[in-house]
């Protein structure tokens, strides 16, 4: 009888009902499910080493073939217990070889296990205590990798054990492996040196070397990228025949926003205003993810597409993490919006209830053109009337679900995802292969970038010297903190704020906001340092997101090493606003200065955001499953980008392969 990689995993010896559920508590339920996974770490199965040269091999794992002396159990109160095996080589006779021992702390039972003379194989970590011991070693048992092998670590779940799984899949591997085809074409797999698909099984599973198991896992991994790829695909063709409301911008809709605006668009927003006008006259919902460096305009390009919108007859939303950012977009762009004929609203979670039954009622009853708000939004009672585009601003900063809770209020809705964090545009059309990506790459002018100076804890009094001198000639300041209160030698917010209120700052008003200053008095405070009441503003990174103050021209911040490179780039993206030269600085512990430097050189968020990524890792961006996470212990944590690419080309061009992954994905959810 042949099986192949469609039939059940009960076709295999050894998997009954009871093991197939455990099973699919992992994700597994046919063959090829078993073949697909991913070994999550690799080692090398320690070497048999005789009694004697244990104490060589310290801190590894070995295994060693002995026999029962005898075995001492030590009880040490309160419970716990150890129970001392004493070990002679077996290669020597009786009373002869080297000596060792077996430690197991607390597992009493374990004394009645060993009787004197037996002859074991033991598995365990070399340790000194003081004498050279083994550290809770286990029986060798017959299915265990033998000595020097590779061991492979598969995930698991409760009630299925390491050798257990480890058995089905090389049965899995022996069943079918030799008669798998690869659907890719040889030349592709000669070009990305990947071995074919049987090859890449027995690699991967039964690997002989890391080598072999490398390659095998990269051909495995470029399955999933295709799945992946196969799937974006797939929604991308379904989004063409979708039946979004067309909203057509004419020259009068483009000409009536750009007189809106106080300033001169510049080019690269020109240019979004009309890849968004294209995306919103068609059927097929828009998918565009907007990416601009801090300070960039991204907002204008939002303001542009509401208004198409709510000129076509339909409705906006403009989604915001923060209720600073959401009020402050209303109040910016009401104004505006109003000028064009846009009749727009504000909700939040301080909105009070009056008001937001009303914008609930006028929303559903489609006498609002546009509503700005933050979660609020997502509330199931908030209904539209016609709901036609969906911005999203700061969009990492929402999960999908929620993002798709707004998206729901409507039918096939235009979405607009904009974000400061950029990542590099191939990666990004990579990974999200149903977006389409505009990138708004040139600043508005008069735009100097910030001098920032990464320095010491004890520069503290010349920068203050400095920032004050600022501030008396009428800017403004952040003074950015990670945490609220003071801890281990770092001042938090509260405590600077108290001491620059004493300082020469003091005079010219000092203002303190952070996530546990109730909304209403945040506001407050935020409108103080806006209308220039407060010349500093002293916060945790809350103020990281969007706020908008032209007069800001520095920045502190204390205890730099905590925070990530690029939440660096935003906060210091906040002065300099209102053009001419604007200070950042970093103060920032003496091992946590060089991660930093760079940043006084570069002020290109795409290449801040690229290393920023490179020290992250890609699994922050993809999460674990799609990147097919690197098995701990191969040492290649890099990306593979080129598979991706590969994957992405493949899908592009071969109707066949797409739709033979495609159904693959299907299949797997
Ligand atoms: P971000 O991309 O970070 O959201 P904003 O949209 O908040 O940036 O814009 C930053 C600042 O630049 C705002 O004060 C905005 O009014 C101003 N701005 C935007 N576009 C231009 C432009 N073309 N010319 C001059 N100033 C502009
Ligand atoms: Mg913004």
């Amino acid at each position: 009888m042949t099986h192949g990689v469609d039939d059940p995993a009960t076709v295999l010896r050894g998997v009954g009902e009871r093991r197939a559920l455990l099973l699919r508590r992992i994700g597994v339920e046919t063959v090829g499910d078993l073949l697909a996974l991913q070994p999550r770490r690799v080692e090398t199965r320690g070497p048999v080493v005789p009694v004697g040269e244990l104490a060589e091999h310290e801190g590894s794992w070995v295994q060693v073939n002995v026999r029962v002396r005898g075995v001492a159990f030590v009880r040490k109160g309160r419970g716990r217990s150890l129970v001392r095996v004493s070990l002679e080589d077996r290669d020597a006779p009786a009373g002869k070889g080297a000596r060792t021992e077996a430690l197991y702390f607390n597992q009493p039972y374990l004394r009645n296990a060993f009787e004197k003379g037996r002859e074991v194989e033991l598995y365990g970590r070399v340790v000194r205590a003081p004498g050279v011991a083994l550290a809770a070693p286990r029986l060798v048992r017959d299915d265990d990798p033998p000595p020097g092998s590779l061991e492979l670590t598969y995930p698991l779940t409760e009630g299925l054990g390491q050798n257990v799984l480890r058995s089905i899949v090389l049965r899995a591997v022996e069943l079918t492996a030799p008669s798998v085809v690869d659907p890719l074409p040889r030349e592709v797999l000669g070009r990305l040196e990947l071995p074919p698909l049987g090859v890449a099984l027995v690699a991967t599973h039964r690997p002989n070397d890391r080598d072999a198991l490398r390659a095998g896992l990269r051909r495995l991994r470029l399955d999933s990228a295709l799945e992946f790829q196969a799937r974006l695909a797939a929604r991308r063709r379904a989004r063409e025949r979708g039946s979004a409301p067309a909203c057509r911008a004419g020259a009068e809709v483009r000409g009536a926003v750009l007189s809106a605006l106080p300033f001169e668009p510049t080019a690269a927003q020109r240019r979004v205003m009309d890849e968004l006008a294209h995306d919103l006259a068609r059927r097929a919902p828009m998918r565009r993810l907007l990416q601009g460096d801090v300070g960039a305009g991204k907002t204008v390009c939002a303001l542009f597409a509401v208004a198409v919108a709510a000129r076509a007859g339909h409705q906006a939303a403009v989604l915001a993490p923060t209720e600073v950012l959401a009020e402050q977009h209303f109040a910016t762009e009401r104004e505006r919006l109003e000028r064009l004929g846009v009749r727009a609203a504000l909700l939040t979670g301080s909105t009070n209830a009056r008001t937001r039954r009303k914008v609930h009622a006028q929303l559903a009853a489609g006498e609002l053109d546009a509503v700005f708000g933050t979660h609020a939004l997502l509330s199931d009672d908030l209904r539209f009337a016609s709901l036609a585009l969906a911005v999203v601003d700061e969009q990492h900063r929402f999960g999908v679900l929620q993002r798709e809770r707004l998206f729901a209020k409507g039918r096939d809705v235009h979405q607009l995802l904009m974000t400061a964090t950029p990542i590099p545009r191939t990666l990004a059309q990579t990974l999200w292969a149903d977006l389409d990506v505009s990138v708004l790459d040139e600043k508005p002018p008069g735009r100097e970038p910030s001098r920032t100076f990464v320095l010491g804890h004890d520069d503290l009094p010349r920068v203050l010297a400095h920032v004050a001198a600022r501030v008396e000639t009428g800017e403004s300041l952040f003074w950015i903190a990670p945490r609220i209160e003071s801890a281990a030698g770092a001042r938090g917010a509260e405590e600077i704020a108290a001491a620059l209120s004493r300082s020469p700052l003091g005079a010219r008003g000092v203002a303190l906001v952070h996530g546990e200053v109730p909304t209403a008095e945040r506001l407050r405070r935020l409108a103080a340092f806006r209308d220039g009441e407060a010349a500093t503003l002293v916060g945790t990174t809350v103020l990281e997101v969007g706020i908008d103050v032209p007069r800001a021209t520095c920045i502190v911040v204390e205890g730099a090493e905590r925070l990530g490179t690029a939440q660096i780039h935003q906060l210091r993206g906040r002065v300099g606003r209102g053009g001419g030269t604007s200070w950042c600085f970093l103060l920032a512990n003496e091992a946590g200065r060089d991660r930093l430097r760079f940043l006084e050189r570069t002020d290109d968020g795409f290449e801040v955001a690229e290393r920023d990524l490179a020290t992250r890792g890609m699994g922050d961006l993809l999460g674990e499953r799609q990147t097919g996470a690197n098995a701990e212990g191969l040492g290649d944590g890099e990306p593979d980008l080129e598979l991706w690419l590969a994957a992405r080309d493949l899908v592009a061009t071969s109707p066949e392969l797409r739709e033979l992954y495609a159904a693959r994905a299907e299949s797997r959810r």
